[in-house]
Formats: C-alpha cells, sequence, structure tokens
C-alpha cells in the first residue's frame, strides 16, 4: 500500500465532494467521511467511459482512475453519488437482482419497521 496514493485519492474525493451537487455526505446517512472510506457511485455511465477494474489494482490503479474519473464528475456532477463504502456496498448489492425484486425487497423493508 502507498500512502501517498491512497491521501492523493482522499485528497480528490474530498475535493469533488464538495461540489454543490454531493453537498460533502453521503447520500445515505450523511456522514462527510467514513473510517471505511467514500466513494463516487456511477448512477449513468456514458457509453465507452471507463471503470474502475479498466485500471491496475491497488492505489496506483485507484489514483489513476480518480484522476480519470476528476473531470468527468465535474462536468457530470448528476451522474455520479457520492456514498460511504458500507452504503455503496448496500446499493451495489440490490442492484444485482432485477427491478421486480428490487420492489418486493423495498416493500419488505417497509414493512418491516
Ligand atoms: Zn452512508
Amino acid at each position: 500500500m502507498n500512502n501517498n496514493e491512497k491521501e492523493k485519492v482522499n485528497r480528490i474525493k474530498k475535493e469533488l465532494a464538495k461540489l454543490r451537487q454531493f453537498h460533502n455526505r453521503c447520500y445515505v446517512c450523511h456522514v462527510s467521511w467514513h473510517k471505511r472510506g467514500m466513494t463516487f457511485h456511477h448512477v449513468k455511465y456514458h457509453i465507452n467511459e471507463k471503470t474502475h477494474s479498466d485500471f491496475p489494482s491497488g492505489y496506483a490503479g485507484t489514483l489513476q482512475y480518480y484522476e480519470y474519473l476528476k473531470p468527468i464528475i465535474k462536468k457530470n456532477p448528476k451522474m455520479f453519488a457520492y456514498l460511504c463504502n458500507p452504503h455503496h456496498q448496500t446499493v451495489t448489492k440490490l442492484l444485482q437482482f432485477n427491478k421486480d425484486k428490487q420492489e418486493r425487497i423495498f416493500k419488505l423493508v417497509r414493512k418491516s419497521r
């Protein structure tokens, strides 16, 4: 792990989080920083846009990815949501199901209070 690269990635995330669209907090729980990290979730992808997996693994690749992503996020903030990593995992998990299953899950969750 290279702390310098990790630090640079976090600096880019913190800078982008200040864009008006993101309110400098997780869309779901409103924390401004989480010990497990923060991420920009793609709401919509453009055709031909690269994903994290197109870059090398580890912080060096993540830094390259965020340097690639930074102007895209600045130009199209509505294509992204700022999330803490636990809530990003939740969203990613739910996206594995089709719309009907998601709806049944949401209905069940709302009834389970
Ligand atoms: Zn959160």
